[in-house]
C-alpha cells in the first residue's frame, strides 16, 4: 500500500505512463474559412487530418450550421432539462421519428451521448442473473456498460460467431449478445448475419453498437444490420451515433415499443442528464436528409478507401482486411506507432496513434480514417509520407498476437 501524498503518487504514475510510450496528450485544434473542409490549424499550422469519425465530410456542411444557428436563435440554446422534465422539444421528437424511418425500427430514443446510451441499453435491460457475451473487441463504452449492469459478462474471440454461441450455452437466464457493427479501432465488421442466427437459437437479445456504420454502410447509408439483411425484428436493439457520420451530436438507441419505453423508465444515463440542445437536433434532421439523399458521398468514401488500399499494399504496410473508412496500419509496439505519427505529424498529417489498453498489447497503430471530402492528392500526400516510414512495413515489424481468445468471464 502506497503511503505517499497523493500528487505525489500521481506524478510517479504519469511519469510511468510517459516511460512506456502511453501518455496521451490533446491538441488544441482550430478551423477556419481558409481551411480545406478536412484540414485544421494545430499551433498556428495547416494540418490534413486523417484521424476524425466525420467519415460522410458533414460535421463543417453550411446547411447543417445554418439549420442550427436557425434553430438556436428561434429555441435558445439550452434544453433546460431532461427530457422526462421540459426538455424533450418538438425538434428531439421529429428527430427521433426520422431515426426510426432511417433505421427501421418501430421507435428511436434520443440520448447525450453514445457512451451514454450504451450505458443505459445495457444497464436498463441486463442485472444481476444475467448474462451478457460480447466481443472483446468491442467499444470501451460497451465494456464498461455490460460490467456496470451487474450481469455476468462473457467475451468471446474477436468476431468469432461459433465462440459467441459457446459462451452463450446454458439456460435460465435472460441472455444478450452484444457487439458493435463496425469496429472502431480495427475497422472491421461483425459477422451480424451469422450473430443473429446464433443469438436467435441461444434465445438472446442481439444488440449492435452501429457508431461507425452508420450513415456509411449498407443501402443508402442505414448501417450495418441493413448491410447485413437483418430485419428489425432480429435485432433486439440499435445503437448510433450522431457525432460521426452524421457530423453531428449525440446519439440514439433504436428497437420496438417495449424496449424504448423500458429504457426511458430504467436508464439512469437517459434519466438524470439534461436533454441535447434543441438546435443540435434540428442540425441532425438536415444532416440525416442529407447523409440519406447524398450518396454520391458513399461512392466517393469507397473510392478513397480503395485508393488507399492500394498504395498501402504496394508500400507492404500491414492493413486490415477491411473496406470501411477506419483503415489501421499497424505498427507494433506503442513506441513505433508514437514515432510514426510524430513523423507524419511533422510533415503536416495528423494520424492519431492508438496504442494499449486501447487496443491489445503488440498491436499499437495509426488509425488512418478516411473523409468523402479528402481528395485524391490528400490520399497520395499521406501514401508518400507513409513510404518514408520504412519501420511500418510488413517485413520490418515482428508479429504481434493481437487476437487471443481471452475468453474470460467477467463477474461484478
Ligand atoms: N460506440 C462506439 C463504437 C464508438 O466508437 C464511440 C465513440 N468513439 C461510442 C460508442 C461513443 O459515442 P460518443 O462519442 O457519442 O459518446
Amino acid at each position: 500500500m502506497s503511503t505517499l501524498p497523493l500528487a505525489e503518487s500521481l506524478a510517479a504514475g504519469l511519469e510511468e505512463r510517459a516511460a512506456a510510450g502511453l501518455y496521451r496528450r490533446r491538441r488544441i485544434t482550430a478551423w477556419h474559412a481558409g481551411l480545406g473542409p478536412a484540414e485544421l490549424a494545430v499551433d498556428g499550422r495547416r494540418c490534413l487530418a486523417f484521424c476524425s469519425n466525420d467519415y460522410l465530410g458533414l460535421a463543417r456542411d453550411p446547411r447543417i450550421g445554418a439549420a442550427m444557428a436557425t434553430a438556436a436563435t428561434a429555441w435558445g440554446v439550452g434544453s433546460g432539462a431532461a427530457h422526462l422534465v421540459t426538455g424533450h422539444t418538438t425538434e428531439h421528437h421529429a428527430l427521433e421519428e426520422e431515426l426510426a424511418a432511417f433505421t427501421g425500427f418501430p421507435r428511436a430514443l434520443l440520448f447525450s451521448t453514445g457512451y451514454m446510451a450504451n450505458l443505459g441499453l445495457l444497464c436498463a435491460l441486463a442485472g444481476r442473473g444475467d448474462l451478457v457475451v460480447e466481443d472483446r473487441l468491442n467499444h470501451a463504452s460497451l465494456l464498461d456498460a455490460s460490467r456496470l449492469s451487474g450481469a455476468t459478462v462473457r467475451r468471446y474471440r474477436h468476431a468469432d460467431a461459433a465462440a459467441a454461441a459457446r459462451r452463450l450455452e446454458g439456460t435460465g437466464v435472460r441472455k444478450f449478445l452484444v457487439t458493435d457493427g463496425v469496429f472502431s479501432m480495427d475497422g472491421d465488421q461483425a459477422p451480424l448475419a451469422a450473430l443473429a442466427s446464433e443469438a436467435g437459437k441461444a434465445g438472446a437479445a442481439l444488440l449492435v453498437d452501429d457508431a461507425h456504420g452508420l450513415g456509411v454502410i449498407g443501402p443508402g447509408g442505414r448501417g450495418s444490420c441493413a448491410a447485413a439483411g437483418l430485419a428489425a425484428t432480429a435485432v433486439g436493439g440499435l445503437v448510433g451515433t450522431l457525432g460521426k457520420a452524421l457530423g453531428t451530436f449525440g446519439a440514439f438507441v433504436a428497437g420496438d415499443e417495449a424496449l424504448i419505453e423500458t429504457i426511458i423508465q430504467r436508464a439512469r444515463s437517459y434519466i438524470y442528464t439534461t436533454a441535447p440542445p434543441p438546435a443540435v437536433a434540428a442540425a441532425t434532421r438536415v444532416s440525416l436528409a442529407i447523409a440519406a439523399e447524398e450518396s454520391w458521398r458513399r461512392e466517393r468514401l469507397a473510392a478513397l478507401v480503395a485508393r488507399f488500399r492500394a498504395g498501402a499494399q504496394a508500400l507492404e504496410l500491414r492493413l486490415a482486411a477491411t473496406t470501411t473508412p477506419i483503415q489501421p496500419v499497424v505498427a507494433g509496439d506503442a513506441r513505433a506507432a508514437l514515432d510514426a505519427a510524430e513523423a507524419l505529424f511533422d510533415a503536416g498529417l495528423w494520424v492519431t496513434p492508438i496504442r494499449p489498453p486501447t487496443v491489445p498489447a503488440g498491436s499499437a497503430r495509426l488509425r488512418v480514417t478516411l473523409s468523402a471530402v479528402h481528395t485524391d492528392d490528400d490520399i497520395d500526400r499521406l501514401l508518400d509520407a507513409l513510404a518514408g516510414l520504412p519501420a511500418l512495413r510488413a517485413s520490418e515489424a515482428p508479429d504481434a498476437d493481437a487476437d487471443a481468445d481471452a475468453g474470460e468471464e467477467l463477474r461484478p
